[in-house]
C-alpha cells in the first residue's frame, strides 16, 4: 500500500492541502500577518501548551512592550515576567529574553534561520525551530506540533504510542519530506507563490489540525487530504492516537502568607532557575503531612524571611493544576507579631532570594506567579497598616 512516505503522493497531498489552505486556512491572527522573524518567535514560544484565544492579547501587549529583538535584549526580566503574569508557563518568558540575549551576542542580532542553530538557543527543541525556520524563514525543517503530530499520525495510521523512539523518527522524516517537497513545488511553480513552500505547509497542517482533523470526531467528510489518510480508509480515525498513559499527579499541601505593613505587602522573589522561577509571591511552603497548617506558617515565615507573624484568618482555598503537580493551596492572612520585639526583614532566604514590601500600584511591575494572582483576585485583599 503506498503511503504519503513515497514522493509522488506527496506531491498530490501538497496540492491539495495547499488548495484548501488558500480558502479555508485562519489568517485573523497578527502573527500570521507579519514576516517579522521575531514577532513569530515571540508568538511561538507564547504558543507553547496555550490556546490561539489566550495567547492574543499577550502577544499584542508584549510586542507594545518590546517591539523588536533589541528592545527585549536590554529589557529586564522582570518586566518580561510582569507581561508574561497569567500565561504560565513562566520558563518560556525566561527562555525567550535569554534567547534574544543570546541572539545578540551571539548572532549579532538576527535570529538564525537554520534548525539546528536555532535548536542551541535557550528553551528552542525540536518545534519551535521547526517553526521558525519554516514560518519565520520559509526553508525546509519538520514541524510537529500536538495537532500536526495528530494528522500525521492518521494519514499514516500509526497505531503505537507517539512517544516511542521509531514513531518519532517516522513522524519527523514524513513531516521533513513534505516540508523540502513543499519548497521544491514552491520552486517549481514561481507564479504560484502563495500557494506553496514550507511555511505555507506548517500552516495549512496546524490548521487542519485545528479545524478539520479534530481530536474527537474528525470531519473527514470535508477533509481536503482525506485521500491520502490511512486511518479514514481502515475506519481506524477515531482511535487513532491511541490514549497515552497518564502518570499520577501528587497533591502537594502549600500553604501561604498574605502579610503587609505600610499599605504594601510581603513578598519574595524565586530563583531564576526552577519552578516559578523569576517570578514574585506571597511567601508559601509545602507542609508535609502531620503537620499543623498554621504554626507551620508561622515558624516557616519567620525562619524564611526573618518576620515575626501570627496567622489571623484563612481566605479561600483552592486547587492550582500543574502538568506534574496538583498544589491544594491554602491561603493566610497573617499579621506582624510584635510579641517578638525587634526584628528585621532578611535579604534573602532560603526559598526566596529576595523580598521585597509591594505596593498594589507596583504589582504590576512585578512578575507575580498565577497562585499568588488568584490569591489576590478571590480573596480580594488590601495591604493593611
Ligand atoms: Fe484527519 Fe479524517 Fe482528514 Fe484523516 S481524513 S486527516 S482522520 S480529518
Amino acid at each position: 500500500m503506498q503511503t504519503l512516505l513515497e514522493p509522488l503522493l506527496q506531491k498530490e497531498f501538497l496540492k491539495n492541502i495547499f488548495s484548501w489552505f488558500q480558502n479555508h486556512g485562519r489568517q485573523d491572527m497578527a502573527w500570521r500577518k507579519t514576516r517579522d522573524p521575531y514577532a513569530i518567535m515571540v508568538s511561538e514560544f507564547m504558543l507553547q501548551q496555550t490556546t490561539v484565544g489566550t495567547v492574543k492579547p499577550y502577544f499584542d501587549r508584549f510586542l507594545g512592550k518590546f517591539p523588536t529583538l533589541e528592545t527585549l535584549a536590554g529589557g529586564e526580566l522582570n518586566e518580561v515576567l510582569a507581561l508574561w503574569s497569567g500565561l504560565g508557563y513562566y520558563a518560556r518568558g525566561r527562555n525567550l529574553w535569554a534567547a534574544a540575549r543570546e541572539i545578540t551576542a551571539k548572532h549579532a542580532g538576527r535570529i538564525p534561520r537554520e534548525f539546528e542553530k536555532l535548536q542551541k538557543l535557550p528553551g528552542v527543541g525540536p518545534y519551535i525551530a521547526g517553526a521558525l525556520s519554516t514560518i519565520a524563514f520559509n526553508e525546509p525543517a519538520p514541524v510537529l506540533d500536538g495537532n500536526i503530530t495528530r494528522v500525521m499520525l492518521r494519514i499514516l495510521a500509526i497505531e503505537d504510542d507517539v512517544k516511542l523512539k521509531a514513531v518519532q523518527v517516522i513522524l519527523r522524516k514524513a513531516a521533513f519530506d513534505l516540508s523540502v517537497q513543499a519548497k521544491r513545488l514552491e520552486e517549481r511553480f514561481k507564479t504560484l507563490e502563495k500557494m506553496g513552500g514550507p511555511r505555507s505547509l506548517s500552516l495549512a497542517l496546524m490548521d487542519l489540525g485545528a479545524t478539520v482533523c479534530l481530536p474527537r470526531n474528525p470531519a473527514c467528510e470535508i477533509c481536503p487530504v482525506a485521500i491520502h489518510c490511512l486511518a479514514r480508509r481502515f475506519g481506524r480515525q477515531n482511535s487513532i492516537p491511541i490514549p497515552g498513559e497518564k502518570a499520577e499527579r501528587p497533591t502537594v499541601r502549600r500553604l501561604y502568607a498574605v502579610i503587609s505593613r505600610k499599605g504594601a505587602w510581603l513578598m519574595g522573589q524565586r530563583p531564576k532557575e526552577g519552578l516559578f522561577g523569576g517570578l514574585w509571591e506571597f511567601p508559601g511552603f509545602d507542609v508535609p503531612s502531620g503537620e499543623e497548617p498554621i504554626p507551620f506558617l508561622e515558624r516557616g515565615v519567620f525562619k524564611e524571611t526573618g518576620v515575626p507573624i501570627r496567622v489571623k484568618e484563612s481566605v479561600t482555598a483552592f486547587e492550582h493544576q500543574l502538568t506534574h503537580r496538583i498544589y491544594a493551596v491554602r491561603p493566610f492572612i497573617a499579621e506582624i507579631s510584635h510579641r517578638a520585639g525587634r526584628w528585621r526583614l532578611k535579604a534573602k532566604g532560603e526559598i526566596y532570594e529576595k523580598f521585597r514590601w509591594i505596593a498594589p500600584a507596583a504589582i504590576s511591575r512585578h512578575g507575580i506567579s498565577a497562585i499568588t494572582k488568584r490569591i489576590l483576585a478571590e480573596s480580594k485583599v488590601e495591604p493593611g497598616d
